[in-house]
């Protein structure tokens, strides 16, 4: 059940107006979303949509990688490294392994931030193979190199050799995207849209309420999505919500390939490594992200107004939204400020509020199938 809909349930009798038009515009197509007489155009008619993956690999991240380097939805221009799961080094190491068993040393892999905006350096090697971050898979040597180019370089320049047509698909902290936006602030109008791994409405996953990539970096964060550009949040429910099954680990395992051999080992060691998390399943949030950024319709959003805590004694790293589009509006009245009444607050994030996870689900399955 998606999140409106318990909402629906739970506030039935109260369900105003303005829930109405809210929820029903959840299940709309979202923007982006192509109409052709009336009907919906898919993914697969869809022309190969223009992506910039910046990731911190990891494995969730190595399959969102596999999953950007397979899909024929997607048109991998770049992949850009950021520290996060792991550090910089590892992660770079990572990407240009996992490019080179998919055979396609043409895609630029460059390194980025060796840190973060934010000063406490963190990495979370634990959640993902204290070894090398890939779930201690040892895979052949790199035979790709990595691209010369500073990655936040790298993203300015292809926005611009690509203008309004670059989807920006941050899953790590959001350090090198902010870089780009801090060097060259004439990229945003030029991005058609950023689909982000990041935040949570409902509690964190590294402490009470912030998520980890915009804990490990909130300043870097808050301007990534206060930058002005259409921006969606694709946040840690709909990840655990979407995670796969062992029926689907087992239907990949029938297959075989390098990439589908790897993407198995990683999806059991995220399997198995769940009496880490609360949740049941191979929780993968990075690629549903790419999946977002492919398929608007994967997920249903509302468009919120969302803040990054960067200063919070319990909340740093915390994803504010607003849900109710207005703020209380207090004028200082001679001894005390007074309410005068509510304004309206503008959205800048649409925000992840249910996922059709088996069709996220069937979606890493046929693509890795055999590859
Ligand atoms: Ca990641």
């Amino acid at each position: 059940m998606t999140r409106c809909a318990r909402f629906e349930v739970n506030h039935f009798l109260a369900w105003s107006l303005a829930a109405l038009a809210g929820c029903a515009a959840l299940w709309a197509a979202p923007p982006g979303t192509a109409s052709k007489g009336g009907h919906n155009i898919s993914a697969a008619e869809a022309s190969p949509v223009p992506i910039i993956l910046d990731t911190d690999p990891g494995v969730d991240d190595a399959m969102a990688i596999l999953l950007a380097l397979n899909s024929p939805a997607i048109d991998l221009k770049a992949i850009t490294v950021v520290p996060g799961n792991v550090t910089a080094k590892q992660g770079l190491a990572n990407a240009l392994q996992i490019v080179s068993l998919a055979d396609k040393c043409e895609i630029p892999v460059a390194g980025g931030a060796q840190r973060y905006l934010s000063p406490k350096f963190i990495t979370g090697e634990f959640f993902h193979g204290q070894k090398n971050g890939i779930a201690n898979i040892d895979l052949p040597p790199a035979k790709c190199k990595a691209d010369p180019r500073f990655a936040a370089d790298l993203i300015v320049e292809m926005i611009h050799k690509y203008p309004h047509q670059i989807t920006l698909v941050p899953v790590g902290p959001e350090t090198n995207i902010a870089l780009a936006v801090m060097r060259d602030p004439s990229i945003v109008p030029l991005v058609k849209r950023v689909v982000a791994m990041a935040g949570s409405l409902t509690g964190g996953n590294t402490n009470a309420v912030a998520e980890m990539n915009v804990f490990y970096d909130p300043e870097a964060a808050q301007i990534v999505f206060n930058a002005g550009w259409p921006i969606t949040m694709v946040d840690v429910l709909v990840g655990e919500e979407s995670a796969l099954t062992k029926e689907d680990i087992d239907e990949l395992a029938t297959t075989h390939g390098p990439q589908n051999d790897f993407a198995v080992q990683l999806l059991r060691f995220r399997y198995h490594g769940s009496d880490k998390s609360p949740h049941p399943g191979a929780v993968l949030f990075d690629p549903l992200a790419v999946a977002v950024a492919i398929d608007p319709n994967i997920i249903q959003t509302q468009d919120m107004h969302v803040d990054i805590e960067t200063k919070g004694e319990f909340t740093r790293g915390e994803t504010v939204a607003n849900r109710t589009g207005t703020l209380e509006n207090d004028v200082w009245n001679g001894d005390r400020y007074a309410a005068v009444g509510l304004e309206h607050v503008q959205p800048n994030v649409s925000v992840s509020m249910g996922v059709n996870a088996e069709r996220f689900r069937h979606l890493m399955v046929s693509t890795l199938a055999g590859k």
